[in-house]
């Protein structure tokens, strides 16, 4: 449980470092996001495990952050409110919400939430809602979609497997034999020049539509999918 990560999305600064130093002396790290202007930016770079998400904002409502967060990731998402009536509960987990908790709460209770969220994650990516990422590119084998934002990118089967190879490995430098051996077997028979091409296929599907780098070469070496 150590070291998961929790951004908190709260605009009162007591309720924000209460929240922090309950969830820190519980073990987690946390980052606070006091009008929840960077959470999607946060949450492209993949940086967090779950979010706690309070609904009433200065600027953008929490309902609406949820929503937009919910094009992107299927991060848990834990609203925190003051409406405690049902049509604000059934709002929040119709806009994409795990779970709902009304203030004031017992720290008690918010972190059993927690951890109940983020055991289901667990499970969830067990069974079949697993995705990989590399910063803001999602990848979900069993759509076989790859999606950057709001856009579907098209892939080919085999570059589709490169992609995801790459991003299970994600910061490994992968040698050409290597990548060859995992991706097309021990019996393609050929040279490595093939994931060089695929390679360039992936970059101008990927990095050059979405305008960012995504695969790096090594020289001499291989390739590397940097987060
Ligand atoms: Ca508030």
């Amino acid at each position: 449980m150590a070291n998961e990560r929790i951004l908190i999305v709260e605009d009162e600064k007591k309720i924000a470092r209460f929240l922090q130093l309950e969830l820190e002396h519980a073990g987690y790290s946390c980052v606070i996001d006091f009008t929840g202007a960077s959470v999607i930016d946060h949450i492209g770079q993949g940086h967090f495990d779950l979010i706690l998400l309070d609904v009433m904002l200065p600027g953008e409502d929490g309902l609406s952050i949820c929503k937009r967060v919910r094009e992107i990731s299927n991060i848990p998402i834990l609203m925190l409110s003051a409406k405690d009536d049902v049509d604000s509960k059934v709002a929040g987990l119709d806009h994409g919400a795990d779970d709902y908790l009304t203030k004031p709460f017992s720290s008690k209770e918010l972190l059993a939430r927690i951890r109940a969220l983020l055991r289901k994650r667990v499970g969830g990516d067990k069974l079949n809602e697993s995705s990989y990422h590399v910063k803001d590119l999602y990848i979900f084998p069993d759509r076989h979609e790859v999606q950057v934002g709001t856009t579907i990118i098209n892939l080919t089967k085999k570059e589709f497997e490169l992609l995801t190879y790459l991003a299970q490995n994600k910061n490994t430098v992968l040698k050409r034999e290597q990548i060859l051996e995992d991706v097309w077997g021990y019996d393609y028979v050929g040279d490595t020049n093939i994931v060089d091409v695929y390679i360039r296929y992936l970059r101008s599907k990927v990095d050059e539509v979405v305008g960012k780098k995504y695969i790096h070469t090594v020289r001499g070496i291989g390739y590397v999918a940097r987060d």
